[in-house]
Order: structure tokens, then sequence, then C-alpha cells
């Protein structure tokens, strides 16, 4: 069993570590991370330079990074740098959660996602609240995921998997949810200062609170005590529009 392990928020942050200390034991493990925080870049690919790959040292053995975006890190590795397709990607643990319309602009969820878009079975992990408060607990459960998921095997459809966690000690021992994406309210305005040079900068606000949020949704599960999985897909038709589209707009008047 041949495990890439990715994340967004750098290769220095905690839940990187907790995440490779957690799954050690359960098979060969790749880290390849981004060198610097990359949340929110999405499925962002570097095509404007070229991308280098640096050794984590003494401190970090095993260890690479990028200077790159999460997607690069896991595009890089499966297309050249390991020289083998692993058998599972991972990303995370995250620190913040990723729900509802989060999935859209997650670094985390991206670099599994790009796994998954190669084939490969892929889990994200994150944790609900920011502050890396019970990580170690949030380490036990994406163990027990993979344990459960490796013992099932991870021949036939690759799957791409959405976990949040409650940042609880007794995480390991919640409840779990398979659960949908619920839908957030639109972001909190953008936060307009001044810089010293007397020109205007702008701060992206903060993302917006559940506005779906109901029975079944990830954020509901959370909400109960529960760890959140969400089985995702990448196919972003509007399926149950499209004879709407085809009468309004296939023919030209
Ligand atoms: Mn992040």
């Amino acid at each position: 069993m041949r495990i890439l392990i990715a994340n967004d928020d750098g290769y220095l942050a905690p839940g990187l570590a907790t995440l490779v200390a957690a799954i050690q034991g359960l098979g060969e493990i790749e880290v390849i991370a981004p060198e610097q925080n990359a949340s929110g870049t999405s499925n962002a690919l570097t095509l404007n330079r070229p991308l280098q790959v640096f050794a984590g040292g003494a401190t970090q053995p095993g260890l690479r990074f990028v200077n790159g975006t999460p997607s690069d890190c896991v595009h890089v590795a499966l297309t050249g740098l390991l020289g083998y397709r692993p058998d599972l990607v991972l990303s995370g643990i995250n620190q913040g959660a990723n729900m509802g319309d989060d999935t859209l602009y997650s670094g985390t969820v991206a670099a599994a996602m790009e796994g998954y878009l190669f084939g490969i079975p892929s889990v994200a992990f994150s944790q609900v609240d920011k502050g890396w408060m019970a990580l170690d607990a949030a380490g036990r459960v994406a163990r027990a995921v993979v344990e459960q998921l490796l013992a099932q095997g991870l021949t036939g459809q690759p799957f791409l998997l959405n976990v949040n966690i409650p940042n609880r000690p007794d995480a390991d021992a919640l409840p779990r949810r398979i659960t949908r994406l619920g839908r957030r309210h639109a972001s909190e305005p953008v936060i307009r200062q001044t810089n010293p040079r007397g020109e205007p900068i702008y701060w992206i606000g903060p993302a917006g609170d559940a506005r779906e949020a109901g029975e079944g949704t990830d954020f509901h599960a959370v909400a109960q005590g529960c760890v959140s999985i969400t089985p995702l897909q990448v196919d972003l038709t509007d399926h149950a529009r499209l004879p709407d589209w085809r009468s309004r707009l296939a023919s030209r008047p």
C-alpha cells in the first residue's frame, strides 16, 4: 500500500504532521506539501513559472515541499515525481472546516480531488474549528477511516471523500454521518483598509454562515457532534435544467 499525503496549510502545519504520524504503519508514505499556506487556492495549477521540489531536511525526513499549490503538489507527484501510482491520496488535516461551498475554494479538498481526477481513491480531512484543538483525536479519526477503507479494499471506482472532524478529544468515539454538502450564505463583505502609502487595500471577508444546514448535511452532522463524511463528485453540470436550457438556447431565433 502506497499512500501520498498533501495538504494546503503548508508543509510545516501541525495538521500535516499529525496526519502523517497517524497513518504510520498502514503503508509506504510519501509527503509532498506546499511550501506556503495555500488555503483557498482551490484547484489552481501553476502554469506561469516552473516548480521546484525541496527536501524537508533533517527535521522532516521523507517530506518534500513544492513552491506551488496543493494541486501542484499532487499533480507533480502523480505525473513524474513519484515514478509510481499511489494507491491512496490523503489531504490535511486542515485547520478549519471544509463544508458546503467551502469545498469549491478549499485547497485541502483540491489536493484530494487531484488524486481523484487521476483515478485514485482520495480523502480530505479537516478539523471543524481553527486552532488545532484536539488535533491528536482528529488524527485517530483519520487513521480509523483509512484502516476501514483499506480493510474493504480500494479496488473498483475511485472515490473522493470529504471528512470534517469536530475539535473534541473524544472525536474518534463520535458517531459518523454520511452527508451531503450544505450551503453557506454569501461571504461577509470585503474589508477595505488603507495601506501605509495611502492606497486602498482589500481583505476578502470571512465565509458566510450556514444557510442550508438541514438534516443530512455536513453542517448538521457536525452541529450534532458527529464526524461528517461527504462523498464528492466533480461533475458540476446542472443536469436537472439541461432540458430547459436546450429549449432556450440550443437553437438560434
Ligand atoms: Mn487550509
